[in-house]
């Protein structure tokens, strides 16, 4: 590099730092701008940072290295993202991987030679409604045909620039982001109704916080992420903590393969979040809100901007806000860089402090000590909107639909082999069968329901509900027609796990490693049933003793599919139970 433009590069990374008043929690913002622009992070760049911010060069080298969308290697103008979920794949998505590499003459994980493309997988970008999907730096490109490769990448060539990308009203981003939303409730009286816009951050201010809590409480809202805690639990102990400075952090890492529906609820219905947010921090007390985006939906990042921006405006946030005296709440924007595991809350918090998105160990909870070791809420998307409703309708309104233990509606993401994927809302209670006959997925033989994480249920299984007493979700619903081959499946939800898994904890690191290489053997005929046992009771003992969510629910798949389509599977090991029979283990 020459001298002057090692001073240019210099003066712009001082000029980042200095934006960012110099705070170790805003590595992971500098280090997105400096790879945005140059498209790696040098090794200049690497320790420029460190310097300015006072910490190791080590340290900003282990953060850079462990999301995705960094890279110290130098990549190419055009950073094309294949997603490789079950969703795209049973949409084609090897057809158009095949496709890209003939077009551009490079492997995954390559650059071309003339530095304009780099090629890579990616998992999942929440585009699973519209399969097969392309991320092309900030633009996403959906139900992509072999046909369209070339005159994609061509528009690319044209302009090298992203002109040409914006210029396609067919396949741009705008158009792309509208899934199909449709209900199985009504629109007026569902979570996607949006006339009682901000009557319920009036009502809210015009009682306490604690009624506020009550009013949670009373509805038996529970997180829509998944994993289903009461809200107002959460909202009431960091309530109790005291502390100056409280956070309420949305939960936007909407990672899960075959979820998009939180996408949907940001593009179209922002003001709804931010309300929920800012009932929250009136309930907490809190003046700090963030949105954690994922990388993955940059490209609504403007917009969310613009509907923060619009709230100031409207005394909806800042200070005082609706003449409240004292009342004091304001939301920050933050992207994630490409990594699942940052989707468990205190992953997130890691990555929102400029870390690595390395889950903590618990306690403490991130409601006493969270985000900079302040009091810290994390909510899903979904959560948030409940709660602007339930405050504007009360607490009976929630109560109305779904089940004793699950109260309310809930948003779906459906995708896979059904003829009307899209974003629908049921009550909880619904059957499976009864969603799939409204998805036009009827002939299913199973679906994969809460994701790669969730559990795979068997048509024989179809009549039980969605609900958190029976199967719960995050959202995802991915419908697996009667050709699809399960081991498939499974060896596709592997392959996201031992990609994501963030490598802490033995159990997850290595227990994913082995499921994986075991269904490869399997698909080969060399798994013997003794070692198929035997790889069951590793996945359940990677349930147990894995250190978060990821690796606890990672093997859930491999052990529903094994356990449910054993003759499907056992069709794979028969030659080698034959040579069981014979006293040799394959
Ligand atoms: Fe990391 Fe997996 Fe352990 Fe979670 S379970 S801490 S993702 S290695």
């Amino acid at each position: 590099m020459l001298e002057s433009e090692r001073l240019r590069l210099s003066q712009e990374i001082e000029d980042l730092a200095a934006k960012y008043n110099y705070q170790r929690q805003s590595l992971l913002p500098i280090l997105q701008a400096i790879k945005t622009k140059h498209h790696h992070i040098s090794d200049f760049a690497l320790q420029e940072v460190a310097r300015l911010l006072s910490i190791h060069p080590v340290e900003v080298y282990g953060v850079v290295s462990f999301y995705s969308f960094l890279s110290t290697s130098q990549q190419g103008n055009f950073v094309i993202r294949l997603c490789r979920t079950i969703s795209c794949e049973l949409a084609g998505k090897d057809v158009i991987a095949r496709q890209l590499q003939n077009e551009l003459g490079i492997k995954f994980g390559e650059t071309t030679a003339d530095g304009r493309f780099s090629l890579f997988w990616a998992n999942c970008l929440g585009m699973c409604d519209q399969g097969p999907a392309l991320l092309i730096n900030d633009y996403v490109f959906t139900k992509v045909t072999a046909d369209q490769v070339f005159d994609i990448l061509e528009a690319c060539r044209r302009s090298f620039g992203v002109f040409a990308l914006q210029g396609r009203n067919t396949l741009n981003s705008e158009a792309a982001v509208q899934s199909n939303v449709k209900t199985g409730v009504s629109v007026e009286s569902g979570v996607l109704s949006n006339n009682d816009l901000n009557q319920g951050l009036k009502a809210s201010i015009q009682g306490t916080p604690e009624n506020v809590i009550q009013i949670i409480k009373e509805s038996g809202l529970k997180g829509r992420g998944g994993a289903g805690f009461p809200t107002h639990i959460k909202w009431e102990l960091a309530a109790k903590s005291k502390s100056e400075q409280k956070y309420v952090v949305c939960n936007a890492d909407e990672g899960e393969p075959g979820t998009f529906k939180d996408r949907m609820l940001i593009s179209d219905y922002p003001d709804l979040v931010l309300e929920g947010m800012t009932i929250a921090g009136y309930a907490l007390g809190a003046k700090s809100g963030i949105v954690y985006l994922r990388g993955e939906y940059s490209y609504l990042l403007k917009s969310l901007q613009k509907a923060v921006d619009a709230r100031r405006a409207q005394h909806l946030l800042g200070a005082d806000i609706l003449g409240k005296k004292g009342f004091t709440f304001d939301v920050d924007i933050r992207l994630g860089s490409g990594a699942y595991v940052c989707g468990e809350e205190t992953a997130l918090i890691e990555s929102l402090e400029g870390q690595r998105g390395e889950p903590r160990n618990r306690p403490p909870f991130p409601v006493n000590t969270g985000y900079n070791s302040n009091p810290t809420i994390v909510n899903n998307v979904e959560t948030f909107v409940m709660a602007a409703h339930i405050l504007a309708k009360g607490p009976g309104w929630l109560k109305q639909q779904g089940t004793k233990l699950s109260t309310g509606t809930k948003l779906f993401s459906v995708s896979g082999n059904c003829a009307h994927p899209g974003i629908y809302e049921f009550p909880y209670g619904v059957t499976i069968s009864e969603l799939l006959r409204k998805v036009g997925g009827e002939d299913a033989k199973a679906v994969q329901v809460g994701g790669a994480s969730g559990r795979c249920v068997p048509r024989s299984q179809f009549e039980h509900i969605i609900a958190f007493e029976d199967i719960p979700t995050g959202g995802s619903v991915i419908v697996l027609g009667p050709d699809t081959s399960m081991l498939n499946v499974a060896k596709n939800f592997l392959e996201f796990f031992n990609e994501e898994s963030c490598g802490q904890c033995t159990p997850c690191r290595i227990g994913n490693r082995r499921l994986l290489e075991g269904v490869e053997m399997l698909e080969e005929g060399k798994c013997s049933i003794k070692y198929l046992r035997e790889l069951q009771n590793l996945g359940k003992s990677m349930q147990l003793a894995s250190k978060c969510g990821l690796g606890q629910s990672s093997p859930n798949a491999f052990l529903s599919i094994t356990e449910y389509f054993k003759d499907e599977i056992l069709g794979k090991v028969h030659e080698t139970v034959q040579l069981e029979k014979g006293g040799t283990r394959a």
